[in-house]
């Protein structure tokens, strides 16, 4: 591996709404501290802060301009994640993988079982691309007027979302993909516009004029620059127009689970949150909360653009930040806890401290040969 070793940003406050006060570290480390291989040493090191302001936790050290090209570049192995299957893979388009999915595709979404056609003749992610989003079609569609809406959906995987605000809807779709293989897909399958890749550095739109609807699917979480990412959409969208945001990763997966909190944090998770703080973060950046939930363990929101922006912005209550710091320091330490062997080198300093207070609050225990188990961080005797 080779990765450039410009530019690390470091941040001297929050990503996500400007504020400088903070916990710092509640998290050092990203998931590639559990890495035997990393691209560098640095590469590791997030620094995590936890803002009082909005409550969001955000990476101070994260990866931009080059670097974080090559890291984008990379993005299988970054995030662990090697693929087969040609939609999610970010390798180029060529003439033959072009070829595979226009046969593929050619059979359309709804293929049935029972016609008897092998899942190798054609595509059942569509499928299942459409069944994904239908959850977020329901809300979206229950809460805000659609007809003819002009909507704008970033990070779609296979356009099902936008597909179905078309069918029911009437909206006219354009559509933003990651990798070159499900650009092609959507505009094959569905005959809408679609651009990629997308660029979390450096993020623009483009397609012209403004919209009715802006869908973002974790890209709240992936951003480099929050701030700025949420001012392009909220100059593109009309006045009164919604973003919904969907598939953001909140910290109740490690805070409430004895999932490593290290484990969790991938490298192009550069922002966690409760869905409180996620709020607060976009009515700091010009939008207000009109309806959020949980779907399947990830934020899912609804949010108005407002028109009398800037506004002083909501401060978490200090309670909610104590109970936070709290709980983040547990999840810390837990995450010590879990580091494969051959890499507990990383946290050596940190393993005596972790293990003792881990034991005295119950979510370790030492079991037979020594070895350590945990339990959900949020049982934590704190
Ligand atoms: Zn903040």
């Amino acid at each position: 591996m080779n990765c450039p070793a410009d530019t690390i940003l470091v941040l001297d406050r929050c990503a996500a709404c400007g504020s400088r006060d903070s916990t710092p570290c509640v998290s050092r480390f990203n998931k590639f501290v559990t890495y035997e291989r990393v691209p560098d040493e640095a590469s590791m090191r997030y620094d995590y802060a936890l803002c009082h302001q909005c409550g969001v936790v955000s990476a101070r050290r994260r990866p931009s301009g080059k670097r974080y090209d090559w890291l984008f570049d990379h993005f299988e192995e970054t995030i662990g994640r090697t693929s087969e299957n040609p939609v999610l893979s970010s390798a180029p388009l060529t003439e033959a993988t072009r070829a595979q999915l226009k046969r593929l595709a050619s059979l359309g979404v709804f293929v049935s079982d029972h016609a008897g056609v092998s899942r190798k003749e054609h595509l059942p992610a569509l499928l299942v691309d459409r069944l994904a989003n239908s959850a977020h079609v329901e809300i979206i569609g229950s809460l805000i007027p659609l007809r003819g809406a002009r909507v704008l959906e970033i990070r779609s995987r296979l356009g099902g979302l936008s597909s179905a605000l078309a069918r029911l809807y009437d909206a006219d779709c354009s559509v933003m993909t990651m990798f070159e293989n499900q650009q092609y897909l959507i505009q094959e399958v569905y005959g809408m516009a679609a651009s990629c890749p997308i660029d979390f550095d450096d993020f623009s739109i483009p397609f012209d004029g403004t919209f009715d609807l802006i869908v973002g699917k974790h890209m709240f979480t992936h951003a480099v620059h929050p701030r700025e990412c949420l001012a392009t959409i909220r100059e593109r969208l009309r006045s009164g127009g919604h973003l919904y945001l969907f598939s953001e990763f909140v910290e109740a997966e490690f805070l409430d689970e004895p999932h490593s909190m290290f484990n969790t944090l991938n490298p192009f998770h550069l922002q966690t949150f409760n869905t409180p703080s996620a709020a607060r973060a976009l009515g700091a950046n010009g939008f207000s909360p009109v309806f959020c939930t949980i779907v399947d363990g990830h934020l899912a929101g609804l949010f108005r653009r407002t028109d009398d922006f800037p506004q002083a912005s909501e401060r978490m209550p200090d309670d909610e930040r104590k109970r936070r710091e709290r709980r983040y320091r547990v999840a810390a330490d837990l995450a010590v806890l879990q580091m494969p062997e051959p890499v507990r080198a990383r946290v050596a300093a940190e393993w005596d401290g972790a293990l003792e207070r881990s034991l005295a609050n119950g979510t370790a225990e030492v079991a037979s040969k020594g070895r350590i188990k945990v339990r959900a961080p949020k049982d934590a005797k704190t």
